[in-house]
């Protein structure tokens, strides 16, 4: 008898921790970078040895971000039968020699080469074409940086934060990756501890507001659906959030829908509408007319009305 069989939702919450695991490596560097341009400014000399003090780390990331979408389709297999995850011959299996019966992880798993056709074989709707080529680049990748120690390979922050949304975008389709990280925040070690999720807010605001800014303006509509050409303005919830802390921009909500006399934010960060009235800021030499009434400010300038 085989015991121990694999749920598809541990695979997924398994898959989801390696996301938010490589996460917060890869956020991490682009946080601190991001606050020491803040503090004192950063020479471009100091930057390239930030980034290559960090290589190692931010290669761990990828590496881990390619073992969750691995678990992730794993899920989708084990969604139709968890023993199509088995490989190998009948001969080649484990022997049950206690009559306890053989635990699933004892048998050899398909490679993760394989994962891909044996998804499209057994499922009605196949992953689309853009997902295989995502997939087959990510695994090559990360076996060139588990095989080699190639000083050329260099993977970028934004590669693997970039690889992450996308990845989750695709394999979970609508739950949006800042809702699952802003659960792992919710749920770290660290909150148990401390008995304080007060600063989860801000540091999800933090995070995707530096995220934001360096996607192009095709990946924030993908991801976020934001268009970062239209006028951006600043998100009031947010920025309540992020001024009990540290003062961060939070400049990346827009009028949705996207007309002069619109009456509501759409803010990716808070995934919500937030109400507005159109009437003129208080403040001399501000063209805002997008005025925030739960929170009194201008979402123009930022300033109280
Ligand atoms: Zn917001
Ligand atoms: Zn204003």
């Amino acid at each position: 008898m085989i015991k121990d069989i694999p749920t598809v939702a541990e695979f997924d919450s398994a898959a989801k921790a390696q996301f938010d695991f490589a996460w917060d490596i890869a956020i991490s560097f682009l946080l601190s970078l991001e606050e020491a341009r803040g503090y004192a400014g950063v020479e471009e000399e100091d930057e390239k040895a930030f980034w290559e003090a960090a290589r190692q780390r931010v290669m761990t990331a990828l590496i881990v971000t390619q073992q969750g979408v691995e678990l992730a389709l794993k899920g989708r297999i084990v969604a139709v039968s968890p023993f199509l995850l088995i490989a190998g011959s009948p001969s080649d299996w484990p022997k049950d020699s206690t009559g306890a019966g053989i635990s699933f992880s004892d048998f050899r798993a398909i490679d993760a080469q394989d994962l891909i056709k044996v998804h499209d074989a057994v499922h009605e709707e196949k992953l689309n074409s853009e997902f295989s080529v995502l997939f087959d680049s990510l695994r090559k990748l990360r076996n060139k940086a588990m095989h080699t120690v190639d000083r050329n390979i260099n993977v970028s922050v934004k590669e693997v934060l970039v690889n992450i949304i996308e990845f989750h975008k695709n394999l979970y389709g609508d739950a949006s990756w800042v809702e699952t990280r802003r659960d792992f925040l919710y749920n770290s070690a660290a909150a148990r501890v401390f008995f304080d999720t007060e600063h989860v807010e801000a540091l999800v605001v933090r995070e995707f507001s530096a995220v934001f800014k360096f996607l192009e303006p095709a990946q924030a509509l993908k991801f976020f659906n934001v268009n970062k050409r239209s006028r951006l303005y600043i998100c009031p919830e947010c920025k309540h959030e992020a001024d009990r802390f540290d003062f961060f921009e939070t400049r990346y909500a827009v009028l949705r829908p996207n007309e002069p006399n619109s009456e509501s934010l759409f803010c990716f960060v808070c995934d919500s509408l937030h109400s507005v009235v159109r009437e003129d800021c208080c403040q001399g030499g501000c063209p805002g007319n997008v005025l925030s009434l739960e929170y009194d400010i201008c979402c123009t300038c930022g300033e109280d009305q």
